[in-house]
Order: structure tokens, then C-alpha cells, then sequence
């Protein structure tokens, strides 16, 4: 069974995370930026593929905190 690692966004829990460019155009390795609700930053949430619905269920459960 093929388990691959997906990066997703705190914000709005979709796998739309690049990484992200500083200003001066440099990449910066640790830090992502959304391209569906704008979030940049350095937390993101990474989870199994095959888990992808059941945490996005979770986390939008605990999302009233
Ligand atoms: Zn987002």
C-alpha cells in the first residue's frame, strides 16, 4: 500500500501549499504559502493522502476554538 505525505494548509485545509518566495525572490525552504486562502507561514499540517477527508473532517470540527 502506496502511503504518501501531503502538505496542508492550517488555514483552510486544503493541499494547496508552495513553498514559499521571500521578498527578495529567494526561496525560502521552511516557509509556504497558500495559493487558495493567501496563508503564509511557517506552520503547516502534514498528513497521509488516504487521510486526507477524515482529518479535514476533524479539523474543521475543532475549527470553532
Ligand atoms: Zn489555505
Amino acid at each position: 500500500m502506496k502511503m504518501a505525505k501531503i502538505k496542508i494548509c492550517p488555514k483552510c485545509k486544503e493541499s494547496k501549499l508552495k513553498t514559499a518566495l521571500n521578498v527578495s525572490g529567494w526561496l525560502a525552504p521552511n516557509m509556504y504559502k497558500c495559493t487558495n486562502c493567501g496563508y503564509m507561514g511557517y506552520f503547516y499540517i502534514e498528513i497521509d493522502t488516504e487521510d486526507l477527508n477524515m482529518h479535514k473532517n476533524d479539523l474543521k470540527e475543532n475549527n470553532n476554538k
